[in-house]
C-alpha cells in the first residue's frame, strides 16, 4: 500500500538560548520532508543571518502592511521586537503533504495550537537557568541588556510548558536531538495523518 500523508505542523518553542535554532537546523539537515517557515521580524539581522533564509527582515511599516493584509497566521512582540508567521509559509505546504517547522515564542505557539489543534508542539528546556545564561553569553549575538531581557522573560515562558504536547531538556545536543527525532517519527505515524481514502477498498 502506498503511504499518503497529511503534512504536519511542528512548533518548537522555548526560552532564547535553549538551543531551538541548533536543533531545528539539525532537523532540517536530517529530514528533507520538513520545511522551515521563515518568519517576518522587525529585529535587526545578526551577523551571518540572511534575509529570506533566517527571517524576512523588515521595518515597522512593512510589518504593519502585512498585518493589514491579514498575512499572518500569528504574530507577537517578543523581547521588544515584532515577529510573525506568514500564512503563505504554512498553508500550501501542509496541503501539499509536506511538514512545516515553526520556531516561535510561546505566545505565538499557543495561538497556533488554538487555531490548529493537530499541531505537534515541543517545548525545549535548558538544563538550568545558569546554563541558559552561559549559552546566551557564549553565543555572543546579543548585548548584556538584551541577554538580561531574554533571561528574565525565560521564567514566564517556562510556565507555559503545560500547554505543549511534548517537552525535552536540551542538556546534550546528541541525546536531545534523538529525543526530538523520536517525537517526530512517532507523530508522522499517527493515523490522523493518513488520507482516509487508503482505507476504502
Ligand atoms: P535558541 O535558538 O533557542 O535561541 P541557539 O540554538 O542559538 O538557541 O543556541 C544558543 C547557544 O547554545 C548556541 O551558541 C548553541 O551553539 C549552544 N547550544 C545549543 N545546544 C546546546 C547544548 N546541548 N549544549 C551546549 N550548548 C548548546
Ligand atoms: P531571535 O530574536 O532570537 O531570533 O528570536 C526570539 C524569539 O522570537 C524566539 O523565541 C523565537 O522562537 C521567536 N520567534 C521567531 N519567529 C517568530 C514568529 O514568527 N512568531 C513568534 N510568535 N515568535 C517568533
Amino acid at each position: 500500500m502506498k503511504e499518503q500523508r497529511r503534512g504536519m505542523l511542528l512548533v518548537i518553542s522555548g526560552p532564547s538560548g535553549t538551543g531551538k535554532g541548533t536543533l531545528c537546523e539539525r532537523l532540517l539537515r536530517s529530514d528533507p520532508s520538513i520545511m522551515f517557515s521563515v518568519s517576518a521580524t522587525t529585529r535587526k539581522p545578526r551577523e551571518g543571518e540572511v534575509d529570506g533564509v533566517h527571517y524576512h527582515f523588515m521595518d515597522d511599516a512593512q510589518f504593519d502592511r502585512l498585518l493589514a493584509e491579514d498575512a499572518f497566521l500569528e504574530h507577537a512582540t517578543v523581547h521588544g521586537h515584532r515577529y510573525g508567521t506568514l500564512k503563505s509559509q504554512v498553508e500550501t505546504t501542509i496541503e501539499a503533504g509536506r511538514n512545516v517547522l515553526l520556531d516561535i515564542d510561546p505566545q505565538g505557539a499557543l495561538s497556533v495550537m488554538d487555531k490548529m489543534p493537530e499541531t505537534v508542539s515541543v517545548f525545549i528546556l535548558p538544563p538550568s537557568y545558569s546554563a541558559l545564561r552561559e549559552r546566551l553569553r557564549t553565543r555572543n549575538t546579543d548585548d548584556p541588556d538584551e541577554i538580561l531581557k531574554r533571561l528574565s522573560n525565560a521564567y514566564g515562558e517556562v510556565r507555559l510548558l503545560k500547554h505543549y504536547k511534548y517537552a525535552l531538556v536540551n542538556d546534550q545536543l546528541d541525546p536531545a536531538f534523538q529525543r526530538l527525532s523520536a517525537i517526530i517519527l512517532a507523530e508522522k505515524h499517527r493515523t490522523i495523518r493518513y488520507f482516509p481514502e487508503i482505507y476504502e477498498d
